[in-house]
């Protein structure tokens, strides 16, 4: 008998800090989207799957950002399981793996998996897979919040009922622009516009789900609201003078009157130095992306 009742989407948030992964339920498996950055949080994810009493039937990875694939290891711990992801991801997680590790180490110590997992498995655009009553649709991005994004259509009945974006959107926290393709960013939120319904339900790697509709405008504001704020130079004092510190300090402010609070504040921080370098030479240069 075809298996016909719609998935149950279980968000799991993070314990190290505000990043979620999804347990997509059908009758007889379920579906992991994406796991966290550590060991703890992994290992939670497979407890709170096998608690549903159904084998894991694949791990969806989003994006190339180690705080969504780090959590792989443990969440698979003894198990063999595909791992999808289209190949502009697995192919950036590959390359970049190292240079997190120098990265995270000093930041988790032993909370970053001393192994990580890899995708096994990569698909394409436009490729449906189905498992149990879950048919999802992979629409491969390319270049946007990390090296490579996706977004994943859940569909039923023909017509998609609920959307994965990793972190093509937060939600309504502090986000992190410091690999620069802002400008594919943006094409991506356009893109996104284009297939989702305002209303359709779109789950993020950050911060509460919600419409998409909101959630995507939000952030193009977002990133405009940054780029504007590291394009401003107040004043002649500061003009290519000031210090990465006081530019990241200024820039804080006109962030924090966008959105107020700090969350996953650190990240937008960090992005500071890299994006001033990233225009700097976009004003001497041209368009770089
Ligand atoms: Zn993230």
């Amino acid at each position: 008998m075809p298996d016909t009742s719609l998935p149950r989407v279980h968000r799991v948030e993070g314990s190290l800090f505000p990043v979620n992964a999804y347990i997509v339920e059908t009758r007889d498996t379920v579906v992991i989207v994406d796991a966290m950055l550590g060991v703890s949080d992994g290992r939670a994810l497979r407890a709170r799957a096998d608690a549903l009493g159904k084998p894991i039937a694949a791990v969806v990875v989003t994006h190339a950002h180690p705080d969504h694939y780090g959590g792989i290891s443990p969440l698979l711990d003894g198990l063999d399981v595909p791992i999808l992801a289209v190949a502009g991801v697995d192919a950036a997680i590959r390359h970049d793996d190292a240079s997190k590790e120098q990265i995270l180490r000093p930041m988790f110590g032993a909370e970053w998996p001393q192994r990580r997992t890899f995708p096994n498995r990569t698909v394409k655009d436009g490729d449906v897979i189905q498992f149990g009553s879950a048919t999802f649709r992979v629409v491969d991005l390319g270049p946007g919040e990390s090296p490579h994004d996706s977004l994943w259509l859940l569909e039923a009945d023909g017509r998609t009922v609920a959307a994965f974006g990793g972190d093509l959107a937060y939600g309504h926290m502090h986000g992190y622009l410091a690999d620069g393709f802002y400008e594919g960013w943006r094409r991506n939120i356009v893109r996104a516009r284009g297939l989702l319904g305002a209303d359709t339900m779109l789950y993020l790697g950050h911060g509460e789900p919600g419409p998409a509709g909101p959630l995507l405008d939000w952030q193009e504001r977002y990133i405009n609201s940054f780029i504007d704020a590291v394009k401003t130079i107040p004043s002649d004092a500061e003009s290519g003078t000031a210090s990465d510190a006081a530019v990241t300090e200024r820039v804080t402010q006109a962030m924090q009157r966008y959105l107020p609070g700090d969350d996953l504040l650190f990240l937008m921080q960090l992005s500071v130095p890299p994006m001033r370098r990233i225009l700097t030479r976009e004003l001497r240069e041209g368009p770089l992306q």
